[in-house]
């Protein structure tokens, strides 16, 4: 491997928005196998919007909206931006509590109100018929507790991006095996894979399991690319023999990360296993 060749290669793949940080990346993505993709902000644009609103009969809607909403604008995630927009959030919160892969609780105007999926609320009753309706539609379903009854839940959606169908058929050409990622559940995420062709979806994935889930297909001796854009995905992106960070994703996952990909287009992700290839092989 030529230094000249290898800058000249890392050159051309900048000029059309992957950034390799080494040249050592450069050469290690030739051997790339497998591509695990996270889906909220990977394959997703990771903007959803509240699509759902389904109050149990006996509560004041407006009154769980408000609640809801009022604690969700505590939390950082991107399915908390959605549903504070989506009511009026400007009750008081105290005793905030984020829950990795669960959900949030928090104390609104006295009243416990906690917003999450299943786990979050193990143990409490829920409409489990309306929320699997919205799930098969690709939509997350989130439940709603109000002093530790089920007042209703709340459903997100999240819209593709445009080259993704596009971008996995071009990774399945090349040869590469597509692995879905994510700690959203199995029912939303098929759904959401079927789209965009993916056939291997690993789901309902705690943030702290994703690295977990990298390193169990490297023992089976796949050459792994992660591709993420989240603060949760950094230990994946780590882990995996090349980690790619989208452009518009958290400064954490770029930190991590062997390459970031400009603007976040998943086509990207094909573009640097093909540069990398044609780069080394020119070498020789
Ligand atoms: P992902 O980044 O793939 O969505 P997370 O581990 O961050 O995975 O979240 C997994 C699930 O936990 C979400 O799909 C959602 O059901 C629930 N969850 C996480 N954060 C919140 C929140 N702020 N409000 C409600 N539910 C949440
Ligand atoms: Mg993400």
């Amino acid at each position: 491997a030529t230094p000249t060749s290898i800058m000249a290669g890392s050159g051309r793949a900048a000029e059309q928005g992957v950034l390799f940080k080494t040249a050592e990346s450069l050469e290690t993505t030739k051997h790339i196998d497998t591509i695990v993709l996270d889906k909220t902000g990977t394959i997703t644009n990771g903007k959803p919007v509240v699509t759902d609103f389904i109050p149990v009969p006996d509560v004041d809607a407006e009154q769980v909206k408000q609640l809801v909403a009022s604690a969700e604008s505590e939390s950082e995630h991107p399915v908390a931006q959605a549903i504070s927009d989506f009511g009026s959030a400007k009750l008081a919160v105290t005793g905030f509590e984020a829950v990795p892969g669960h959900g949030i609780k928090a104390h609104v105007e006295g009243r416990d109100v906690w917003v999450g999926n299943r786990r979050l609320l193990a143990g409490i009753a829920v409409d489990e018929q309306a929320a699997e309706q919205l799930e098969q539609d690709g939509k997350t379903a989130m439940f709603i507790a109000i002093d530790g009854k089920y007042a209703g839940l709340i459903a997100v959606a999240d819209t593709i991006k445009d080259s993704a169908k596009a971008a996995v058929e071009e990774m399945k050409r090349m040869g590469l095996r597509v692995v879905m990622l994510t700690g959203d559940q199995q029912r939303t995420a098929d759904a959401i894979a079927r789209q965009v062709g993916i056939d291997e979806v690993v789901a309902g994935v705690l943030p702290a399991e994703k690295a977990g889930h990298v390193a169990k297909l490297q023992q089976q001796g796949r050459k792994v690319a992660m591709a993420g854009d989240g603060l949760n995905d950094a230990p994946a992106l780590a882990t995996a023999d090349i980690g790619m960070a989208m452009g518009t994703g958290t400064a954490i996952a770029m930190e991590a990360a062997d390459i970031t990909l400009m603007q976040g287009d998943l086509m990207r992700v094909a573009d640097a296993v093909r540069m990398s290839r044609l780069t080394v092989r020119n070498i020789k």
